[in-house]
């Protein structure tokens, strides 16, 4: 019987449940180009209910402890103190979520001599060292397109947040005023603008087909070029590297996955060759960008916005400044985690559990790392020698 860690954000600050402000979500039976949702055998909560906070508990705990498992739940992960850090040496399986990453490092995966499972409930498993997990063959997996149509409608929305100004004209309306100059002196239309999407997985392209009708000149870089067919339909111009594609763009949108080539590169020397007035949307990991540079570059009014939801650390500390720089539109880590995703990562974390415990394989798409290396869209989209086959 295995120990299984669940690390988990906080209940809502008003108690658990919480009021749900609808009683159902729509039925999703499948993702773009034929990918299944998640199938579990069965499971044991109600979609649409809030399941990512230590009380809703993924909807795991009941199950898992009937079958005779041991569980702990906990949302305090930092620290030598934490009560992860105290459960971690002899936990057989750990679960967490980006937007309240347990961070394995190597130290910790290394304090972990029972490890064999890692899964991410959602997608980006970068808060795991995937090469001590490799060094250990421990098995990485993440819900692979869970919560990708979640994302791409996010950073939509903060795309048009920041080129109409959206916070300024929301502020002065709930602050009672109605100067309308004042509203709209940073307003624009999104219609004709040059929007340049960096890495062209499932979230870049749900990004580029909820963008295109909206009359915009897209262009894109992946370490793959789409086909030919899926560049026309949407009149897509493909860029060999980033440095490339942001040279003539108004807006950039970020979403590939925070490995060692994606680490800091959105700095200084890059945002110097973006156009001045261009917006950044970086719905993928905060340390993609350079922190100050991005402060810097708002600061002086090089770029005009700079929107998304991931920050490093996570939680971020209450005084870090892109809470506060100018012409911000943060939200904190929310846009994988609507009620909807939290229904599919939930039921797909419980689907490779199944598997797991059965002794089944992992469905290729959902594994990161397995037996020593990059497996699924590890391969494709985390490895340095990435695989041509896009699962
Ligand atoms: P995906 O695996 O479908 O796509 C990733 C793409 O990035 C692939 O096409 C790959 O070829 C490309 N890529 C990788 N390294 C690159 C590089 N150096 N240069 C150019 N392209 C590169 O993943 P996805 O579902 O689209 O998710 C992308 C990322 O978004 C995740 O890794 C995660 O970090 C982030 N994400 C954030 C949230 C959130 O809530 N904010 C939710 C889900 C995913």
């Amino acid at each position: 019987m295995a120990k299984i860690l669940i690390v988990l954000y906080p209940d809502p600050v008003t108690g658990y449940p919480p009021v749900y402000a609808r009683d159902s979500i729509p039925v999703i039976a499948s993702y773009p180009g034929g990918a299944t949702v998640p199938s579990p055998k069965a499971i044991d909560f109600v979609p649409g209910q809030l399941l990512g906070s230590v009380s809703g508990g993924l909807g795991l705990k009941d199950w898992l402890e009937s079958e005779g498992h041991s569980v702990v739940i906990t949302s305090d992960k930092e620290g030598p103190d934490s009560v992860f850090e105290r459960e971690l040496p002899d936990a057989d399986i750990v679960i967490s979520q980006p937007f309240w990453p347990a961070y394995l490092t190597a130290e910790r995966i290394d304090k972990a001599k029972n490890l064999q499972l890692v899964i991410t409930a959602g997608i980006g498993s970068d808060h795991t060292d995937l090469n001590a997990a490799n060094a250990r063959g421990i098995t990485v997996a993440e819900v692979t397109y869970s919560n990708s149509i979640s994302v791409a409608e996010h950073t939509v929305m903060q795309v048009l947040v920041l080129v109409r100004d959206f916070v300024t004209q929301h502020t002065i309306a709930v602050d009672g005023g109605w100067n309308i100059a004042d509203a709209v002196e940073r307003s624009y239309d999104l219609e004709g603008m040059r929007v340049g999407v960096f890495a062209a997985g499932r979230i870049g392209r749900a990004v580029i087909e909820r963008l295109a009708p909206f009359g915009v000149r897209l262009s894109y870089t992946d370490r793959f070029r789409l086909p030919q067919e899926y560049e026309e339909r949407y009149g897509l111009t493909f860029h060999e590297s980033i440095q490339d594609l942001v040279k003539e763009i108004d807006v950039l949108t970020v979403h590939a996955p925070l490995t060692e080539e994606t680490r800091g590169l959105l700095n200084d020397e890059l945002l110097a060759t973006m156009p001045r007035g261009a917006y950044i949307v970086n719905p993928a990991r905060g340390a993609i960008a350079d922190r100050d540079a991005i402060v810097r570059a708002l600061e002086s009014g090089h770029l005009a916005g700079y929107a998304g939801d991931v920050w490093d650390p996570q939680p971020a500390p209450a005084d870090h400044p892109w809470r506060t720089m100018p012409h911000n539109a943060m939200t904190t880590h929310t846009s994988g985690t609507s009620l909807s995703g939290q229904a599919r990562y939930a039921a797909g974390t419980r689907e490779v559990l199944e598997d797991w415990f059965s002794g089944a394989p992992i469905r290729p798409e959902y594994l990161i790392v397995e037996g020593g290396s990059y497996r699924g869209t590890g391969a494709h989209s985390y490895a340095q020698q990435p695989t041509q086959a896009a699962v």
